[in-house]
C-alpha cells in the first residue's frame, strides 16, 4: 500500500568489537534499501518489503550499558562474535535482563555474527538458537564482513515487527 512508511526503531545492542557498527553500515548499503537524501538521520534505512515501506531506525547504545525500559524501541538487535564466547555470555546476559527485568515483549534477534571466522568459532549454533528460542527470541547467523544473511536480518526485522503490531 501507498502513504506513509511505518517508522520503526531498532536498538542494536552487544559487546564493542562484534561488529554492531559494520551490521549497520550493511544495512545501510542493503539491496533492500531504497534510502536517499531524504532518510531522517544516518542511520535510517528504508526497506521496502511485501510492496510496503517500512524506515528503520537503527540506534546504537553504550557498549557496557543496559537500556533500563523500552520505551520508543520496536525491536532489539543483540549482537556477539562466534569467536568470543564472552560476548555470547554477555548478549545472554542481555536477552536475560531485556525479558526478566525490563519486561518486554518486543521483538528480540539474537545475531551470531563473524560467520566467516570459521576455525575460530567458540559458540555452538545449536546451543544458541536454543537460547534464542527459550528467549521467544530470533536467532540469525551472520557474516558483516561478507554481507553474509545480512539482507534475510533486516528483512526478518520488518516482518516480525509488523507481525507483533498486527499478529492477525
Ligand atoms: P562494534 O564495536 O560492535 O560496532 O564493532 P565494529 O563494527 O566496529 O567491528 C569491530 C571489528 O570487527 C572491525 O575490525 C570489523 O571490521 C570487524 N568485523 C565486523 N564484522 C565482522 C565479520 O562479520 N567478520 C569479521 N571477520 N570481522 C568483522
Amino acid at each position: 500500500s501507498s502513504g506513509t512508511p511505518s517508522y520503526y526503531r531498532v536498538l542494536v545492542l552487544g559487546s564493542s568489537g562484534v561488529g554492531k557498527s559494520a551490521l549497520i553500515n550493511q544495512f545501510m548499503s542493503s539491496e533492500n534499501n531504497i534510502s536517499d537524501e531524504m532518510s531522517a538521520s544516518d542511520s535510517t534505512v528504508s526497506v521496502m518489503l511485501d510492496e510496503e515501506e517500512s524506515l528503520l531506525e537503527f540506534c546504537n547504545f553504550p557498549d557496557d550499558q543496559f537500556p533500563e525500559e523500552d520505551i520508543n524501541v520496536d525491536a532489539y538487535v543483540l549482537v556477539f562474535s562466534i569467536a568470543d564466547r564472552a560476548t555470547y555470555e554477555y548478549a545472554n546476559n542481555l536477552m536475560r535482563y531485556l525479558r526478566n527485568d525490563v519486561c518486554t515483549d518486543r521483538s528480540i534477534f539474537l545475531v551470531a555474527n563473524k560467520t566467516d571466522l570459521v576455525r575460530k568459532r567458540t559458540v555452538d549454533k545449536n546451543e544458541a538458537r536454543l537460547c534464542a528460542s527459550y528467549y521467544s527470541s530470533k536467532y540469525v547467523e551472520t557474516s558483516a564482513s561478507l554481507n553474509h544473511h545480512v539482507d534475510n536480518l533486516l528483512a526478518g526485522i520488518v516482518t516480525q515487527i509488523r507481525l507483533k503490531l498486527n499478529p492477525d
